[in-house]
C-alpha cells in the first residue's frame, strides 16, 4: 500500500550528493564566457558594427539593417566557434515564463547544398507564431502575428547549443505583449525625468539609469518526493498536508550551515550563472526548512530583470541534475514562511552617482533628498498601482501573513531621515527664508552621514524600505517577473520627477531662487505623503488599524487589487509617460484576471481529484480495518467487555465517517460553484466568483483532509508528509 510515498522515501535514503568540481580557473577568468559581451564583439565585429552596437546599448539608438547584417555575421561566427547549432529569440511573455522557439543555423542554397546561415533580418526581427501566448484581446486570430525584435541593450548568450537573443515581443500593431517592452519604455521615461531634475544640481549629468539587485528565495525538494505529490506537480504548491510537529520554530535553519547536497547544487548553479554573466554574490539558508536564497550584485534594471529570468531557468535545470526540484511558488507549504523576491532599486547617473545615496556636501545631499522625497511621494500617490504590480494568486498567501509585508503599501525611512524630513517640514516656509535660516538648514542637510547603512536601523517588515542607499521593494512574489514591479516603480517615479521639475520651474519663473523653490516643493510633498511613511512593525495588527485610520488601502483580494490598473489616474500615468497605452493596460488586466481564474480552477480540480481518488479511499480502507477489528473483538468478548474495549475505536470510525462526509459534500459543492462561475460571461464576475465562492473551499476541504492525515495509519497515507518534504535533503 501507499507504495509511491514509501518508495520515494527509499529513493531518498539512497541519494548521494552529486560531486561538483569547480572549473580549474578563477571565476574572473571564465565569467561571462557564454555571453556575447563587449570584448567578444570587438573580436568578431567590424569597427563600424561594434560602435553601432555599443551606442545602441548605451544610448538606445537604432541599428540599421546593413549594420544588423554585420552584427549577425559576427554573432553567428562566435556562436559556431562555441559549437552552437541553433538560435532563438528569447522573450518574456505575460505568463511570467520565458519563451523560445529554436531555429537551426542551417539553410540550403539553390543547388541544394547545406550552409550555416543567419542574417541581419533573422537577428533583428522574427515572427514566432506564438498565438497561444497570452495577449488579452490585443491579437484577434486574423491578426495573430506577433513579432519579437532584438534588444541590443541586453547581450546575446549561449545555453547549451543554442544562441539566445534577448528580444521584445509585440503585436503587429506595435502593442506590447511582454514585460520587456514597457520596461524599456519606463526606463526611458525615468531617464528623461531624472536627468532634468539632476540638472538642478549637476549640469554634467546626461543619463540616469535605474538599478536593480534582486534577492531570490526558493525551496528545494527531493525529486522522488516531488513526483509523489500531484498537487506540487500541477499547482506548484501543496494543497494539503498537516503541519510538521517541528518546522521553523527553533530558527535553526536560518543562516545555518548549508546541507552538503544543497551546497553542491548551489556551487553548480553558480558556475552556470557565472558563465552566463550573472554575478551571484550571496547564498544562504532562509527561515523555513529547505528554503534558501541567492542574490547577485545589482545591475542596470533591464539586464537585471533578464538575469533573474535566466537564473530561474538555470535553477530549474541544475536542480534536476541534482535530483531536486526547485519551488518558486510564494507559498508551497501552509503554516511556514513562503518566498519572496526582494527588489533593491535605485537610480544612478552617468557621472557615477547613486541618486539614493547621501553625498559628501549639502548640495549632493539636497539632490539625494530630492530623489528620496519624490520617490516617497510617488509611492504615496500610486500605492494601489504598486500593489497591483505585485499581486498574484500565489503572493496573496504571503502578504499580511506575518512573514511578509502586508498588502498595505507604506515606506520606511529610518530615524535619521525621518528626522531630516520633519526638520524640512518645520523650517521651510513659503515666504522667503532669511540667510540665517538657510544656512542653518543647509548645515543640517549637510550632516546626513555619507553612509546610512546602519543595520540596526533596518525594518524588515516594511514593503518598501529605505536601506541606506536604495529602496527595497519587499512585497514582490518569488515566482514573479521582476519586470512588473519595475515597470510600475520606474513609471510612477518618472512621473513624479516630471511634476516636480514643472513645479520648481514655475516657481523659478515667478522669481523664487532655485534652491528655495526646490525646498518649498519638497516640503509640500513631505506633508502630502506623510501618511505613507511608517516606521513601526508592519506585521502587527495595530498597523492594520492605524493604516485604516490613515486612509491607506489594504487589499488582498486579487481581482479587487487589479482594479487599480483601470483607474483613470493609473491609465493617465502610464499614457503620459508613454509606457503603456490604455489598450495595453486593459489587455494586461484581462490576462492577469484570466491567469488568476485558471490558477484557482486548476487548484480546485486537483484538490477535488486528490480528495476523491487518494484521500477518501485511503480513509475508507483504514476505517474498514477498524470496523473489522471491532467485529473481531465482539466475537471473542462478552458484550459488556466488547463495548468497553471498542469504545475509542467506534469514536474513530465515526470521526472518520464525519470527515469523509464533509469532504465529499464540500467537493460536490465546489464543483457546482465552478459550474456557476464558468457560465459567467463577464471576466471580472468570473474572477470574483473564483476568489470569493470557490477559493474558500480549498481551505475548508483541506482542513478535514489534514485531520484525517493525523488519524489514518501512517503506513497507508499516500502522500509524502510535511515532515518528510521539509527535512529531506
Ligand atoms: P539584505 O538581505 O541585507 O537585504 P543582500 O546582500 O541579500 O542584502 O541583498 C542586497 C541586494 O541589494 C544585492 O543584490 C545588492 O547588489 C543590491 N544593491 C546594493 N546597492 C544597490 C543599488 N544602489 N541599487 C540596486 N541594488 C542595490
Ligand atoms: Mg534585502
Amino acid at each position: 500500500m501507499s507504495s509511491i510515498r514509501f518508495s520515494a522515501i527509499q529513493e531518498l535514503f539512497a541519494r548521494q550528493p552529486l560531486k561538483v568540481s569547480p572549473p580549474a580557473k578563477k571565476t574572473s577568468e571564465y565569467f561571462g564566457i557564454n555571453v556575447f559581451d563587449k570584448p567578444k564583439m570587438q573580436k568578431y565585429l567590424s569597427k563600424e558594427a561594434y560602435k553601432a552596437v555599443v551606442t545602441a546599448m548605451e544610448k538606445g539608438t537604432r541599428i540599421d539593417r546593413k549594420i544588423a547584417n554585420q552584427v549577425a555575421i559576427g554573432m553567428k561566427a562566435w556562436a559556431i566557434d562555441q559549437g552552437v547549432t541553433h538560435y532563438t529569440h528569447w522573450f518574456h511573455p505575460l505568463n511570467d515564463a520565458t519563451a523560445e522557439k529554436h531555429d537551426a543555423f542551417v539553410d540550403r542554397d539553390r543547388d541544394g547544398k547545406l550552409f550555416e546561415n543567419f542574417d541581419g533580418d533573422e537577428l533583428v526581427q522574427q515572427e514566432p507564431d506564438a498565438s497561444s501566448l497570452p495577449h488579452g484581446g490585443i491579437r484577434n486570430t486574423f491578426e495573430a502575428r506577433g513579432y519579437s525584435a532584438w534588444d541590443p541593450s541586453s547581450p546575446a548568450f549561449i545555453v547549451e547549443t543554442t544562441l539566445c537573443i534577448p528580444t521584445i515581443f509585440v503585436a503587429y500593431t506595435g502593442e506590447a505583449l511582454d514585460y520587456k517592452t514597457p520596461l524599456m519604455r519606463s526606463l526611458t521615461a525615468l531617464d528623461k525625468a531624472a536627468v532634468r531634475v539632476c540638472q538642478y544640481f549637476d549640469k554634467a549629468v546626461t543619463k540616469v539609469i535605474s538599478t536593480l539587485g534582486w534577492e531570490q528565495e526558493y525551496f528545494l525538494l527531493d525529486e522522488a518526493l516531488y513526483y509523489a505529490r500531484p498537487d506540487l506537480i500541477l499547482t506548484d504548491r501543496t494543497l494539503m498536508g498537516h503541519s510538521s510537529a517541528k518546522d521553523q520554530q527553533l530558527s535553526d535553519h536560518y543562516f545555518g550551515s548549508i546541507p552538503e547536497r544543497v551546497a553542491s547544487f548551489m556551487l553548480d548553479l553558480e558556475f552556470e550563472c557565472y558563465k552566463l554573466g550573472v554575478l551571484i554574490k550571496t547564498r544562504h539558508n532562509e527561515v523555513a526548512p529547505n528554503q534558501f536564497e541567492c542574490a547577485p550584485l545589482f545591475e542596470e534594471t533591464n539586464l537585471a530583470v533578464d538575469h533573474n529570468q535566466l537564473l530561474m531557468e538555470i535553477m530549474r535545470k541544475v536542480a534536476r541534475r541534482h535530483k531536486f526540484r526547485v519551488l518558486f511558488h510564494e507559498k508551497p507549504y501552509k503554516g511556514i514562511n513562503g518566498s519572496g523576491k526582494h527588489n533593491n532599486w535605485s537610480m544612478a547617473t552617468d557621472t557615477g552617482v547613486n541618486l539614493l545615496a547621501p553625498g559628501k556636501n549639502p548640495k549632493s545631499n539636497m539632490q539625494f533628498l530630492t530623489f528620496l522625497v519624490n520617490t516617497v511621494k510617488a509611492v504615496h500617490q500610486h500605492a494601489d498601482l504598486l500593489r497591483a504590480s505585485i499581486v498574484s494568486h500565489g503572493n496573496v498567501h504571503r502578504l499580511g501573513a506575518h512573514e511578509a509585508p502586508p498588502a498595505i503599501i507604506s515606506t520606511f525611512l529610518g530615524t535619521q531621515l525621518s528626522r531630516m524630513l520633519d526638520e524640512i517640514e518645520e523650517k521651510v516656509t513659503d515666504r522667503k527664508m532669511t540667510p540665517d535660516e538657510k544656512t542653518d538648514l543647509k548645515l543640517d542637510i549637510g550632516k546626513i552621514p555619507e553612509i546610512l547603512l546602519d543595520n540596526t536601523d533596518r525594518n524588515r517588515t516594511s514593503p518598501f524600505a529605505f536601506t541606506g542607499n536604495r529602496f527595497e521593494f519587499r512585497a514582490v512574489g518569488s515566482s514573479a517577473n521582476c519586470g512588473s514591479p519595475m515597470i510600475t516603480l520606474n513609471t510612477v517615479v518618472a512621473n513624479q520627477l516630471r511634476l516636480f521639475a514643472d513645479e520648481v520651474d514655475a516657481l523659478v519663473d515667478a522669481g523664487i531662487k532655485k534652491d528655495e523653490a526646490i525646498l518649498q516643493v519638497l516640503r509640500r510633498y513631505i506633508v502630502e505623503s506623510k501618511s505613507v511613511r511608517f516606521e513601526g512593525d508592519g506585521y502587527s495588527h495595530e498597523w492594520v488599524e492605524e493604516a485604516a485610520r490613515r486612509g491607506l488601502s489594504n487589499v488582498r483580494d486579487v481581482p479587487e487589487a487589479l482594479q487599480a490598473l483601470l483607474q483613470p489616474e493609473s491609465i493617465a500615468v502610464f499614457e503620459e509617460n508613454e509606457v503603456l497605452s490604455r489598450r495595453e493596460i486593459e489587455a494586461r488586466y484581462n490576462i492577469r484576471l484570466e491567469i488568476f481564474i485558471s490558477k484557482v480552477q486548476i487548484e480546485s480540480r486537483v484538490l477535488g481529484d486528490l480528495a476523491i481518488n487518494h484521500i477518501i479511499p485511503t480513509a475508507i480502507r483504514y476505517q474498514a480495518m477498524l470496523v473489522e477489528s471491532v467485529r473481531g473483538i465482539k466475537e471473542i468478548f462478552s458484550e459488556a467487555e466488547a463495548t468497553e474495549l471498542t469504545a475509542s475505536r467506534m469514536d474513530r470510525i465515526r470521526e472518520i465517517g464525519n470527515h469523509l462526509n464533509f469532504i465529499k459534500a464540500k467537493v460536490n459543492e465546489m464543483v457546482e460553484a465552478r459550474k456557476v462561475a464558468n457560465a459567467k460571461e463577464d471576466i471580472l464576475e468570473r474572477a470574483n466568483d473564483y476568489s470569493k465562492a470557490i477559493f474558500p473551499f480549498l481551505d475548508l476541504i483541506r482542513y478535514h483532509i489534514d485531520k484525517l492525515e493525523l488519524i489514518v495509519d501512517d503506513q497507508m497515507w499516500p502522500l509524502p508528509k510535511y515532515r518528510e518534504m521539509l527535512f529531506a535533503r
